[in-house]
């Protein structure tokens, strides 16, 4: 009897204490290092609450305890995927269409976005508030609110700043909402002003990135603490030589094509070096450039994806594609031009340590680049630029929390880790469009199940 005992207790403690405690185990999985550009066969990863508890051998799984096990038969495990560049915006009226992209955003395996800045700012903090209480369905959102632009702003919600005590204000503004970080517009700002908003932020240790007023110089920027640019435009001006007279002479964006023109591959690849040495920061945002180059050769009215996008942000899908009409071959020429050009400077920005981003500038108003799927085109669009897969993969997952300072909670599937999850049937790094070949998702430590990914769809179909 007595020795029976001491055998109870020792399996107890074997079976019970002992195990490590979780609350989801996804066993008999490959994880995808992408950092180091390797599979790690068989093994197991137990979740706790939102965060990854441990990884380990698959063969260990009698270590854990968990009331939720499940064997993925060698499904592959990265990282979930980072949209760096996202728009929700259009106003009040279009608060619930926006709302309606965050299941639609999960569905397609990303976890987290790096929104563009709107004016929906209170809605979209109500709803990663939700988000985190998993009373509703998305990826975690970094929003810097409102835009800072000039006395004119382009976009509704913008905050105007044209001078100093402008952008004092603006940014405590800023500050009192929290901002993730300050984005910059170039509606019409003056670059005194932007110049004002970059140094004032840095010094609040605020980050920085957005339109850069052609009218200003890129490094001189980059030197008062700007952290990176949205779009190739801004880096552009450094490869060419004629771009300080174009400038001087007030171009714009109508400097765009000739500085493509006059493209100089040293003087590129030395100011690539500088922009690298200080860590700069660019997302090229390719896919939205190449949709809106095809805009009038593409017929886009069988697009899978207008299903489950609202009819309201349909309708603003209608400005761009009146513009390129009006526009018309001239449009069309032009912007394939800014294709092949703007794909050209990603694979030796990525050599010279440029953290490329990527982004795909989806959401109302940028015509028929859907939210979710436009980021695996742009992976795609990176990969057809020169970069291998991993190196793809980098810009989405490990650049974006980089740039927040926050690769430590993200960008590998590490204990400690956020538990945000792609599990895909076949392997990313071997060929980039696997990344579509969703399985399961998890996101802040729930699971998505196939079925659970599919109700997410429908949930926000159109009748
Ligand atoms: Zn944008």
């Amino acid at each position: 009897m007595h020795r029976f005992l001491v055998l109870f207790c020792f399996y107890f403690f074997i079976s019970c204490s002992s195990q490590k405690q979780s609350d989801l185990i996804l066993t008999d999985v490959s994880i995808v290092d992408i950092e180091n550009g390797e599979i790690i066969l068989n093994q197991l990863v137990a979740i706790s609450g939102d965060k990854i508890l441990a990884t380990d051998d698959a063969s260990n799984l009698g270590n854990y305890h968990s009331e939720r096990i499940i064997g993925l038969d060698g499904k592959f495990v990265m990282p979930g995927l980072w949209d760096n560049h996202i728009h929700f915006r259009g106003g009040e009226e279009l608060v619930e269409s926006n709302k309606n992209l965050l299941p639609l955003l999960l569905a397609f395996g990303i976890t987290t976005v790096r929104d563009g800045g709107g004016d929906i700012t209170p809605a979209i903090h109500e709803w990663n508030d939700q988000i985190q209480k998993s009373k509703l369905d998305g990826p975690r959102i970094f929003t810097p609110g409102p835009k800072l632009d000039g006395s004119r702003p382009a976009w509704e919600g913008s905050i105007s700043v044209s001078t100093k005590e402008e952008a004092l204000r603006a940014l405590d503004s800023l500050e009192s909402i929290n901002a993730d970080f300050v984005k910059i517009y170039d509606g019409n700002l003056t670059k005194e002003a932007f110049y004002q908003i970059i140094e004032e932020a840095g010094s609040r240790g605020l980050k920085t990135t957005g339109h850069m007023p052609l009218s200003a110089d890129l490094m001189e920027a980059v030197k008062l603490g700007l952290d990176g640019t949205e779009h190739l435009y801004y880096a552009l001006k450094e490869t060419s030589s004629i771009a300080d007279s174009l400038t001087e002479a007030g171009a714009g964006y109508g400097m765009v094509t000739p500085l493509m023109n006059t493209y100089d591959h040293d003087l590129a690849l030395e100011s690539y070096q500088k922009l690298g040495e200080t860590g700069f920061y660019v997302t090229p945002t390719l896919h939205v450039g190449k949709t809106l180059a095809e805009l009038l050769i593409t017929d886009h009215s069988e697009d899978s994806l207008l299903n489950y996008i609202s009819p309201k942000i349909i309708e603003t899908y209608q400005r761009r594609l009146n513009s390129a009409k009006r526009g018309g071959d001239s449009y069309t020429q032009t912007r394939s031009l800014w294709v092949t050009s703007f794909s050209n400077m990603v694979k030796p920005m990525y050599d010279s340590g440029i953290n490329i981003l990527a982004g795909s500038d989806s959401g109302p108003f940028n015509s028929f680049t859907y939210p979710g799927l436009s980021l695996h085109k742009e992976l795609e669009l990176l990969v057809n630029a020169g970069l291998t897969p991993q190196e793809a993969l980098i810009t989405s997952v490990i650049n974006g929390p980089k740039f927040f300072g926050l690769e430590n909670q993200y960008g590998s599937i590490e204990p400690y880790k956020m538990a945000d999850l792609l599990i895909l049937e076949q392997n990313p790094l071997e060929d980039i469009t696997n990344t579509s070949s969703i399985y399961n998702v998890v996101a802040d430590g729930k699971w998505y199940s196939e079925n659970a990914l599919n109700d997410l769809m429908n949930s926000i179909k159109n009748n």
